[in-house]
């Protein structure tokens, strides 16, 4: 193993942490500024871990159509400014003049052509070390302090002092990869608010004593399905997407998008359920329709052979057997009371959500440092001079599909091109 790097004692900037939104900056900062000397810190001996596992190792790094409306969190005009600044052409031609071409998928999900995340992680390496910035690894920040017109990082190698410093230490999603939420408390110490951080894109832990549990009879099973989130009794989200039901509970895209409101909810201690409806677009009343007229067609009909023609037999028996309905009766022989009941909780299935599976499964974090904060234009803090932030730590969580890295390679971006006038004003 060659010797790791030693740290300089002085830099024009310091980022602190390299993973997606680190990266970026710096590479944004050295080309738009190649006189401008760069410290990339992070902690971990191989940065970047997140992005080598990120979409199942394949990295879904962008997505081919992205909105303010597919984060949440913070101000969204602010995330408008930001997206704006840095669209998803830019990250596509970012990386295909580091040598990585993307393909779309389904969803619009961007991946690249060799479908490996190891690649995307080689690209950004080698082009931070082609423009010059220095990665120095492991190097674990510990404090952050203002003094007049320099910060001085005490760091696990020792201090350096940087004319302008970069938090990108992340959320507190998979503390073992290196981001465990230290940065919040740098920010805080510098004089930023915390909106309350929670796990978001996470798996659900269900209660397994409920009626309606019916999760470790199909564990390993996947559908499509809509799940609507209730918030003090009243409808606030519908999110549709494949559902895969597990033997804590329940997983796949649509889950791990609900995660985050249901654990908003709990924080702001809000009476919050979710119903799943097993027929998307399907209101209680065109169910109840639907099976009157299955009645009618095809009375000898078992009820389990009619809901299996529209999802796994396992499922279609876990269902009636927890409505305490038997499966090889003739639709015929089902009485109008029990067709209703059917009918009602197949478009309003409840999940009992017990809690979220945590940080250490969930992909983001919801919450971080309040985003009115800070100048969209430039990512530098409104609260601390010289001090810019990016990425996940910021009070902005996407939904599924590419957003998160978007959010990243965008705020890295607009922070990296604004450093080295920064820097002049502060020399
Ligand atoms: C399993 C998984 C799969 C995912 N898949 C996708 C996907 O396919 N598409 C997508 O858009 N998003 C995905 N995400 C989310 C995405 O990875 C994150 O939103 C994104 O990596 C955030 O980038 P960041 O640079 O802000 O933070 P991070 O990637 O978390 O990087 C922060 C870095 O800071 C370092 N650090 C932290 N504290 C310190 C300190 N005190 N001193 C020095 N260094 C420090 C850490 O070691 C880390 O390297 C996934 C996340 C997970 C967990």
């Amino acid at each position: 193993m060659p010797d790791a790097p030693q740290i300089p004692s002085k830099s024009d900037v310091v980022v602190i942490g390299a993973g997606a939104a680190g990266l970026a900056t710096a590479i944004a900062a050295r080309r738009a500024d190649p006189s401008l000397r760069v410290v990339v810190l992070d902690g971990a001996s191989r940065p970047g871990a997140k992005i080598l596992i990120s979409g199942g190792t394949r990295c879904n790094v962008t997505n081919g159509a992205v909105t303010e409306a597919d984060f949440w969190g913070g101000r969204r005009t602010v995330v408008r400014n930001v997206l704006r600044a840095f669209r998803v052409a830019d990250t596509v031609a970012f990386f295909r003049d580091m040598g990585v071409t993307l393909h779309e998928e389904p969803g619009g999900k961007l991946f690249p052509d060799s479908n490996r995340a190891r690649d995307v992680l080689a690209a950004l390496l080698a082009a931070l070390e082609r423009c010059g910035a220095s990665l120095v690894a492991p190097a674990r920040a510990h404090r952050i302090e203002q003094q007049s017109s320099q910060f001085l990082i005490e760091t696990s190698r020792g201090p350096i002092e940087a004319t302008v410093a970069v938090l990108a230490t992340g959320g507190q999603s998979l503390p073992k990869t290196g981001s465990d939420g230290a940065g919040y408390a740098f920010a805080r110490d510098l004089g930023h608010t915390i909106v309350p951080t929670t796990p978001a894109l996470a798996p659900l832990l269900l209660d397994a004593t409920s009626a309606t549990s019916i999760h470790g009879a199909v564990s390993g099973v996947a559908l499509d399905v809509e799940i609507v989130i209730w918030i003090d009794n009243a409808v606030t989200t519908r999110l549709a997407g494949a559902l895969l039901w597990t033997h804590f509970g329940a997983s796949g895209p649509v889950v791990l998008d609900a995660s985050r409101h249901w654990a908003r909810a709990r924080l702001e201690q809000r009476a919050v359920r979710l119903t799943v409806n097993f027929f998307p677009g399907a209101t209680y009343e065109s169910l109840d329709a639907r099976w009157r007229g299955a009645a009618t067609e095809r009375p000898r009909s078992s009820i389990r052979t009619r809901l299996a023609a529209s999802m796994p037999e396992s499922l279609a028996t876990a269902i009636l057997r927890a409505l305490h309905l038997d499966g090889d009766q003739p639709l015929a022989h089902l009485s109008r009371a029990d067709r209703r009941r059917l009918a009602r909780m197949l478009v309003e299935w409840p999940l009992s959500v017990t809690e979220t599976r945590g940080y250490n499964f969930a992909e983001v974090t919801a919450g971080g440092v309040d985003i009115t904060e800070i100048d969209p234009s430039t990512m530098q803090s409104r609260r601390c001079p010289g001090l810019f932030l990016v990425g996940e730590i910021l009070d902005v969580d996407g939904r599924i599909g590419g957003f998160n890295f978007q959010w990243a390679w965008a705020t890295g971006h607009v922070a990296g091109r604004a450093l080295s006038a920064a820097v002049r004003a502060r020399q």
